[in-house]
């Protein structure tokens, strides 16, 4: 590409030129998230209902920053998310009808720093006196790096990072001695981040027994749920079970931008006292003042957000939950885990291979058998150099603690087939083959 701007425009027929560079320019310096060979991080979902959703989001041109700005805009939003809480079988306390209610956010991140600063408004409020500096946050070491950002944008000193049991999830004694070690010194815990499906391995951090620490030891502390990935699964009934305790959680969010057929952007944030964040975010300078919002009435959802300005988001979750239906969403990520559930017994049965952790929904984590790090890691750049397939490591601990190299399986992309799934598994043994015979 030229390194300075044209200065000339061009007329639409020479529009296929600029198209002819993306096919040129741009296409071949991606990672094809939507191929069938995608199996890396986690999904980015789309779908055509999605991205006509988006298109005429885009079309109108409109801006929701306040009701006031336009009614539907936020109205709808409101009703996409009640109707995402009855799906996914979240408690009423996150209902709008109720104190609660949800909104949606850019991306995890954000809720997580949004719930945070929340719960130190909240926190603040009941102890005036607190000094800002003594306030900690807790979340285990299999936590995403999300929380760690957060801490650093808020400004909050203190992250502690729990020691997690042999299936990567949160030890609640090791929470429980951590937070009474730090009353002790005279902190004040004040946020407690919870992960249901960790990026690395897909463990769920007990809810209940998180949520059942803080009301022993420190019950004006936010309990904030990251399900960004695993909780697009809670639209079937029979993987919900990780959510057990979610009602005594402050907030919650999950991605429907990873796994759930909407693009990105498409976090759903869910809080059980909106008057909370409400408070913490909101700020009216007079140019922003108007009759709806002094009415009291009416939602305005930048005071759910660090941004003011909106776009109008929920109707690619809108279009895609009338396309898909509540059954379609279902049969979506039914096949994903049932493919999965095939892989995981490929590898059971295969004693080249070993699991790194439990199989977690549609995520699958494998090394080489025996102390063979290295060879892991060959596997997988070796996999990935084929340009077939794409496949992202990371380091479990195994039983003795020590950290190993593993590959991340995560199946769920758009292009992913039961094809794909078990071409990615022929490739995966025939350079088994390869590093064992390299091996001897
Ligand atoms: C992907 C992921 C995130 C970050 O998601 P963004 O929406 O990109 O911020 C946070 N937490 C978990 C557990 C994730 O898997």
């Amino acid at each position: 590409m030229p390194d300075k701007p044209p200065q000339a425009g061009i007329d639409h027929t020479q529009w296929p030129d600029i198209l002819e560079d993306v096919r040129s320019i741009v296409l071949p310096a991606l990672t094809h998230w939507q191929s069938p060979g995608f199996f890396g991080y986690f999904p980015a979902n789309g779908s055509w209902p999605a991205v006509l959703g988006d298109l005429i989001s885009t079309g109108l041109g409109v801006q929701g920053m306040l009701w006031q700005t336009g009614p539907a805009i936020t109205e709808v939003e409101t009703r996409m998310l009640d109707w995402m809480a009855h799906l996914g079988g979240l408690p009423d306390r996150f209902l709008s009808t109720g104190a609660g209610g949800g909104v949606i956010q850019g991306t995890a991140s954000e809720a997580t720093l949004v719930a945070m600063v929340a719960a130190r408004h909240r926190f603040r409020k009941a102890h005036p006196h607190t000094n800002p500096g003594t306030l900690v946050a807790y979340t285990s070491n299999q936590a995403h790096s999300s929380v760690l950002k957060a801490t650093r944008i808020a400004g909050i000193e203190h992250l502690r990072l729990i020691a997690t049991d042999a299936n990567h999830a949160m030890d609640t004694e090791a929470l429980r001695t951590k937070i009474n070690e730090d009353l002790n010194a005279g902190l004040t815990p004040f946020y407690i981040c919870a992960t249901a499906g960790s990026t690395s391995s897909g463990a769920f951090d007990p809810i209940d027994r998180i949520a059942a620490v803080r009301a022993e030891h420190c019950p004006d502390a936010w309990v904030h749920v990251d399900a960004a990935w695993a909780g697009s699964a809670t639209v079937c009934p029979e993987h919900r079970w990780f959510l057990e305790g979610v009602e005594h959680a402050d907030s919650y969010c999950t991605n429907p931008h990873k796994w759930l057929l909407t693009n990105f952007d498409c976090d759903l944030f869910y809080i059980a006292d909106r008057a909370n964040l409400i408070d913490a975010m909101s700020v009216t300078p007079e140019y922003l003042r108007n009759s709806a919002t002094d009415s009291g009435e009416v939602i305005d959802y930048r005071d759910w957000q660090v941004p003011l300005g909106r776009r109008f988001r929920a109707l690619k979750l809108w279009f895609v939950m009338r396309h898909y239906g509540a059954e379609g969403l279902r049969a979506h990520i039914r096949q994903h885990v049932a493919w999965t559930e095939w892989l995981e017994r490929q590898v059971l049965a295969d004693d080249r291979f070993e699991l790194a952790a439990p199989r977690s929904l549609s995520l699958l984590c494998l090394r080489l058998t025996g102390d063979r790090d290295h060879e892991t890691k060959a596997l997988l750049e070796a996999a990935n150099a084929t340009g077939r397939v794409l496949l992202t490591h990371t380091t479990l601990p195994d039983a003795d603690g020590r950290e190993r190299s593993t590959i991340r399986v995560a199946i769920g992309g758009m292009g992913n087939t039961f094809e794909s799934v078990q071409a990615l598994w022929q490739l995966l043994t025939e350079l088994a083959d390869a590093a064992t015979s390299d091996a001897t």
